[in-house]
């Protein structure tokens, strides 16, 4: 083995590293750098962190922390297998601490270093919680029903619904993803988004659960860097009949069961499937809903015909028997009363 004399310290070593002894490199040698002290900036609202010239929803407090200490801990160039630990600790809500372990590789030598930081955390509103609070929007929807008001179930089932694509769009890191305002007016609500991707989104989900359609259209409001900005209105039009109406449309009653692009329903009279569209059902007359359904007693059975009790005046009327109608006399069935009369519902 060749040995050689450490121009530093004048021992004699077969182990040079950066052309002086083993001792003499590690003597000097750093394995991590850390500023004493690192400035955070976090949003106070949402919790973003403010990195690289831009707000980032990146997770919570203790992971922002680990984060930021992550992106200013450098790592000498030469280490290999390096593992790194990063531990904040509370002093105060605004003061952590965080302390790092490295193990590292260094010339095949096996090397650790601990260091901390203290981290400063300043509190202050994001650029998009800035937004939210000024109102700010992009989309605009408005929640109408076609030839009536939308119910108030309908309006909060819409709103529900809102929130739940805005909560998963947030999520997904979609930091326009708000409702900065909700209108609400006798004809409808009207929802104010802060992105038009997000307004989209909620459109869809409401006509896929309410069934009806909605339609787009964009304002131009004037250039910014170039580009023309557009807000876009979104309108709503939930069908005008909804499951669990009953209507009278072409000379017969219909109990309406799902409301869509499609409408599905059943014929009281006879129990036969119904299907149609919104467009085909306008003009149809609401009479009833099916709920309103008593139970009254089967007085007999005839034929063609059953006999029962009125439920409002106690008479024995005759309604059409439907197809494979089943059930003993004397007992109750339920049944619907209309402006056209008396149905069983026993088959619907
Ligand atoms: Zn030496
Ligand atoms: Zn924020």
């Amino acid at each position: 083995m060749n040995f050689v004399t450490c121009p530093k310290c004048g021992i004699e070593s077969n182990k040079f590293f950066n052309l002086v002894c083993r001792d003499c490199f590690f003597e000097t040698f750093k394995l991590i750098e850390l500023p004493l002290i690192l400035h955070v900036s976090i949003c106070s609202n949402c919790g973003a962190y403010f990195h690289k010239g831009r707000w980032e929803n990146i997770g919570n407090l203790e992971y922002v922390l680990v984060s930021a200490v992550e992106n200013v801990l450098q790592i000498h160039i030469e280490a290999k297998d390096v593992k790194v630990s990063l531990e904040p600790k509370e002093i105060t809500p605004y003061v952590y601490i965080v302390r790092v372990d490295v193990d590292a590789v260094i010339n095949e030598e096996i090397v650790h270093a601990v260091g901390e930081t203290e981290v400063r955390i300043q509190r202050r509103a994001c650029d998009m919680c800035s937004r939210e609070s000024g109102g700010y929007f992009e989309a605009i929807i408005q929640i109408r029903a076609a030839g009536r008001y939308p119910t108030e179930k309908e309006s909060r089932h819409c709103s529900a619904l809102a929130s739940r694509v805005i909560e998963t769009m947030k999520k997904k890191g979609d930091r326009l993803a708000f409702i900065s305002e909700v209108r609400e007016k006798k004809e409808g609500l009207d929802l104010y988004i802060g992105s038009m991707n997000v307004g989209r989104q909620i459109c869809r989900l409401i006509i896929s659960e309410l069934g009806g359609s909605f339609a787009e259209s964009p304002t131009l409001l004037g250039m910014r860097d170039g580009k023309n900005i557009y807000r876009i209105t979104f309108a709503i039009r939930l069908p005008e009949f909804s499951p669990g109406d009953v209507v009278m449309f072409r000379g017969k009653i219909i109990h309406i069961k799902s409301s869509g692009k499609r409408v599905n329903g059943v014929y009281l009279e006879d129990g036969s499937r119904f299907i149609s569209t919104p467009e085909e059902l306008k003009g149809a007359e609401k009479v009833a809903k099916i709920e309103d359904a008593v139970l009254t007693v089967l007085v007999s059975i005839e034929k063609k015909a059953i006999l029962v009790l009125d439920p409002e005046s106690y008479e024995t009327v005759a309604i059409k028997k439907p197809v494979s109608f089943h059930a003993d006399e004397g007992s109750e069935i339920p049944v619907l009363k209309t402006p056209y009369g008396i149905f069983s519902l026993i088959c619907s």
